[in-house]
């Protein structure tokens, strides 16, 4: 009997947490790895002394079944469930509420609980920076910031990570997938991150906003379970950020408050900024994910399927079902 395929899987966003759950599942000895402390990628919250607010990803849909499945198997884990906020859009001169009739869900307590679900039943390596990858005659090998070349031989290397790092990684390895990666342009996005001694009162607990530097504001407070001070959340839209992306972050936060402030927001009694790098995909790539057989070299994220939780989601579970087709797992 042939032994168990021993697969590297870089990256434990949410989409390398669904692709390594598949395998492992299928009976495939997957190693997950990290340059970040903990899972989550963007889907992740910023804590303070007595305070925490989601800074990347703010909810997410679920609309494809399995995706839906997958959804309700956290919502009875407790680690998520629906946001249902007062919206409001502005635009232009005008500000109104809006009727939505989206599921909109979240992480509890915090956007990174569902992450932290799927990785307590996986190997993470973290924080472990992968840079370089090779292979060798027995497999591939993968060199790490930390440890250098490490021992293992694996059967095959997947990349979960945002476009521009899997350029990086794969630029020697496998050129054509490196291009792949390439033709995908990410931008950025600033997060300010609001804290106040009292809750804020507003007409709403999050809005789209299609004027100035802001893209969305968010209370993070009104979202199911979360504790601690009265916390919101900024993002300025790509526009901006791409525009502002080297700036320093007191300026980038003071434009934001500005912004926050001429619609109605009051002055926090603290604040903390985030700069994404990668953020999101624009176009984003409809591929699927990307997959080597003859090389066992694979690729998944958000960005090669239409962006968004869930489709890194998707992604990954696509990712595995074509390794399991090429180890005849399934
Ligand atoms: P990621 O979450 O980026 O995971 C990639 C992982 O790879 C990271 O953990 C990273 O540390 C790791 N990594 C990278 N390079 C290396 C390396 N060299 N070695 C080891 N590890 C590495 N989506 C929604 O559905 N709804 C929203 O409201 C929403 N809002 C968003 C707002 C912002 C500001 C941002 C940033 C994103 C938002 N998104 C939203 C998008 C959503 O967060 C992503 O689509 C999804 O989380 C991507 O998952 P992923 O696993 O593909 O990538």
């Amino acid at each position: 009997m042939n032994p168990t395929p021993h697969l590297a899987l870089i990256g434990a966003g949410i989409a390398g947490l669904s692709c390594a759950t598949a395998l492992q599942r299928a009976g495939l000895e997957v190693s997950l790895f990290d340059k970040s402390r903990g899972p989550g990628g963007r889907m992740s919250a910023r804590r303070g002394d007595d305070w925490q607010c989601d800074h990347g990803a703010q909810y997410f849909t679920a609309r494809h079944p399995a995706f839906r499945a997958e959804v309700a198997r956290w919502h009875q884990a407790g680690v998520a469930g629906v946001w249902d906020p007062r919206l409001w859009t502005f635009a232009g001169d005008s500000s109104q509420g809006r009727e939505s009739t989206v599921e909109r869900f979240v992480g509890i307590p915090a956007m990174t609980a569902p992450a932290r679900y799927l990785a307590s039943a996986l190997a993470v390596h973290a924080p472990t920076n992968i840079e370089q990858l090779r292979l060798q005659t027995h497999g591939w090998q993968i060199f790490s910031a930390e440890q250098g070349w490490l021992e293992t031989r694996f059967a095959a290397v997947l990349l979960a990570v945002p476009a521009p790092q899997a350029v990086a990684i794969l630029q020697q390895a496998a050129p054509d997938l490196a291009a792949l990666a390439g033709s995908a342009v990410m931008r950025g996005c600033w997060a300010l991150m609001l804290r106040f001694a009292a809750p804020v009162d507003l007409p709403f607990d999050a809005a789209f906003v299609n004027q100035g530097p802001l893209r969305w504001i968010a209370r993070n407070s009104s979202k199911p379970g979360r504790s601690g001070e009265e916390a919101w959340l900024l993002h300025a839209c790509a526009e901006w950020s791409e525009e502002h992306l080297e700036d320093d972050p007191e300026s980038v936060a003071a434009a934001l408050l500005s912004a926050f402030g001429q619609l109605g927001g009051p002055v926090p009694q603290g604040w903390t900024v985030h700069r994404w790098r990668y953020a999101d995909t624009e176009p984003a790539l409809h591929e699927g994910c990307a997959w080597r057989p003859d090389i066992g070299l694979g690729l998944c994220g958000d960005w090669l399927n239409g962006g968004k939780v869930e489709g890194a989601w998707r992604s990954g579970r696509m990712l595995a079902e074509q390794v399991l087709r090429s180890f005849a797992r399934c």
